[in-house]
């Protein structure tokens, strides 16, 4: 069994760490939240004071935070990963972030002389709680693999993208068309009530045609349709509407920088802005549908 450190242990990185816990590796865990480290701490993972004590001896490091910002100032800093750890461990980052930021780790860690990937992930909370996640992991190929052995508990698929950054790619525009699903999803969940259907017989129906999505199978805004959603929880965070706009604005840049239109997706974006103008940035992102709805505006 490996020693693996692991950084970031919000709504993803604490159920992950606890799955790596739960196949018998040493999981050594570091938040600056104390809530989250003892969360993480009753799933199996060993409380750290600091990056250098939780990277101390680790065949793996796994990173899971929020933004290339967050990543960038725990790989790059003074007190961080790369200072403090032994170039034999494997560097795993799963959070989403921005593909500079992603080549920036990359070229600074491979200068360092560690293995580095970037590894995002796809399955939402209640596929990181299950081990269901999807990988998509860029890098070297001996590093690719290597990681994927380490991933192996956490997931339901790892698959490689290519080469450094690959994996962020995937991620973005994956995001991308989750979030316009969601957004699509409201809107139908809205009418469909308006124009008098039972909201489950009309999610029954949808799940099986071509309305059909993952966000309308693991997130269906409506309460007291499908258990994994956010809506039946007032809507607590799942995944908050911050990182829904971070992942969509990520799907913009990148468009830009290749001179992709994305019109949809810069109109969905503007809808996500407006959750997070109305205060609403800490909730889930399925909130959307209060816009779906006109609660949120008829609420100002
Ligand atoms: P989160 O905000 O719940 O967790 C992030 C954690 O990182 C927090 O506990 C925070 O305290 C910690 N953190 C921030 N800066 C830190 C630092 N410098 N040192 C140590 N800890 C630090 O976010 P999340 O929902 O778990 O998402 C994490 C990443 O995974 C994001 O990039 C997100 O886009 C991505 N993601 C999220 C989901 C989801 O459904 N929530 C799904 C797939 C991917």
């Amino acid at each position: 069994m490996a020693v693996i450190g692991w950084i970031g242990l919000g709504n993803m990185g604490g159920s992950m760490s606890a799955n790596l816990a739960k196949a018998g590796h040493d999981v050594r865990g570091f938040d600056l939240n104390p809530g989250a480290l003892a969360a993480a701490e009753t799933g199996g993972v060993k409380p750290a004071g600091s990056i250098a004590e939780v990277v101390a001896g680790a065949d793996a490091v796994f990173t899971m935070l929020p933004k290339g910002e967050h990543a960038k100032a725990v790989y790059l800093g003074g007190d961080g990963v790369l200072a403090h750890a032994d170039t034999r461990t494997l560097l795993i980052d799963s959070s989403t972030i921005d593909i500079a930021a992603a080549k920036e780790l990359h070229d600074a860690a491979a200068a360092a002389g560690f293995r580095f990937v970037d590894a995002p992930v796809s399955g939402g909370m209640s596929g990181a709680k299950a081990g269901t996640l999807t990988f998509m992991v860029g890098g070297e190929p001996g590093a690719v693999a290597d990681a994927s052995r380490f991933i192996e508990p956490m997931a339901a698929n790892v698959i490689p993208t290519g080469g450094p950054t690959t994996g962020q790619a995937a991620k973005i525009c994956n995001n991308l068309m989750l979030l316009i699903n969601l957004a699509s999803t409201a809107e139908g969940a809205v009418l469909a009530d308006r124009l008098g259907l039972d909201k489950k017989v009309f999610w029954d129906i949808a799940s099986v045609s071509s309305g059909d999505s993952w966000a309308l199978r693991t997130w269906y805004p409506v309460p007291g349709v499908v258990p994994t959603a956010a809506s039946n929880n007032d809507f607590a965070p799942t995944f908050t509407a911050e990182l829904a706009n971070k992942d969509i604005g990520l799907a913009i840049s990148a468009a830009e920088d290749t001179g992709t239109p994305l019109e949809i997706g810069r109109h969905v974006q503007q809808l996500y802005q407006r959750l997070i103008d109305a205060g609403e940035s800490g909730k889930d992102c399925s909130m959307i549908i209060k816009l779906a709805d006109g609660s949120l505006d008829a609420a100002k």
